[in-house]
């Protein structure tokens, strides 16, 4: 089929067919959460009704959904207390489109192309955290005057941090102006020693840091996150595209747009969530999420450069030569 690969599949009738319906099943994929993210929905609608029942029922470990969004502040307290109970440490996430609210507000987004969003109360739990972190304490990791540090509740690798700004008012990507530069500064820099942390305990792991323009949560939070991606929680293409497309902006990136333009330049295009998928090293296409995580699970090959620039990837100096071949 690619003639700079011929014989790649030896005249074999049975994997060509296979190969031939998995394309095509992610074809499908991709155009389904096209129009699901076109479709106009009122605010406040959450699902289609009937559309991607199966994708709503994967969601089993995710956030309170719609008929629940009206439960009160406290409430949501409550569930995130007994989500905690799960795993020795409790932890609070980030995890684009997994929750109801995250649903919302993209389709939201595409059509008042407002700032303002109705965030729904899971969409506000980080918010909550950052503005009285005393309250929280069994989740967070770190508290200071800029910042609190906790767990990505859904990790999309073996390690995957959240560093939240405390400013009120910074929602968002969007809201970041010159004035936040030194926190942005102080954000990275708290997440880099975290990383390195883990890197004492784990040198074969590898770090990046950045940022999601649309995020699911309110309150602006730098992700800090293990490109082994080695996660349960990973089980969708928008999961994989959003840690591994130009809709990941890198804090150093940021830091630099922000210094020399006094604000982000968003990348916030809903279709690079339904890009095809591609290993995040050699840059190979793979037709689904479990055929992915087999590749990954064995790539040897080394970062692409653009990422070995600028720092933006960050590894044990024992392992530099492994990522940098
Ligand atoms: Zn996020
Ligand atoms: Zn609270
Ligand atoms: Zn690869």
């Amino acid at each position: 089929m690619n003639p700079e690969r011929p014989n790649c599949l030896n005249n074999d009738y049975g994997t060509g067919c296979k190969i031939l319906r998995e394309a095509y099943t992610s074809l499908f994929e991709s155009f389904a959460s096209i129009i699901k993210s076109q479709a106009k929905l009122p605010k406040g609608t959450i699902e289609i009704p009937g559309f991607k029942q199966s994708e709503v029922q994967d969601h089993s470990d995710s956030a309170p959904r719609n008929s629940e969004q009206k439960i009160k502040r406290e409430n949501f307290h409550e569930s995130a207390r007994s989500k905690k109970c799960k795993g020795s440490q409790a932890e609070v996430g980030s995890d684009i489109s997994d929750s109801s609210a995250a649903k919302v507000n993209l389709s939201n987004e595409k059509f008042d192309g407002s700032t303002k969003k109705a965030w729904g109360s899971w969409a506000q739990a980080l918010y909550h955290i950052a503005m009285h972190p005393e309250k929280h304490k069994d989740d967070v990791l770190e508290i200071s005057d800029d910042i609190v540090v906790l767990n990505d509740l859904y990790p999309k690798g073996r390690r995957h941090l959240l560093v939240l700004a405390r400013h009120q008012g910074l929602d968002r990507l969007a809201d970041v102006r010159n004035e936040h530069l030194h926190l942005l500064k102080t954000m990275h820099a708290v997440g880099l020693k975290w990383a390195e942390k883990f890197l004492q305990e784990d040198a074969s792991l590898v770090f990046r840091l950045g940022y999601h323009p649309d995020p699911s949560m309110r309150q602006l939070h730098l992700h800090v996150i293990s490109q082994d991606f080695d996660s349960k929680h990973l089980k969708h293409k928008k999961h994989w595209n959003s840690f591994n497309t130009a809709f990941f902006l890198d804090s150093v990136d940021l830091i630099e747009e922000v210094s020399s333009q006094g604000k982000a330049i968003l990348k916030n295009d809903e279709n690079l969530l339904s890009m095809e998928l591609r290993c995040h090293r050699c840059r190979s296409a793979h037709p689904t999420i479990p055929r992915l995580k087999s590749h990954i699970g064995n790539c040897e090959a080394p970062f692409p450069a653009n990422l070995l620039q600028n720092g933006r990837l960050v590894c044990a100096p024992s392992n530099a030569a492994a990522v940098d071949s």
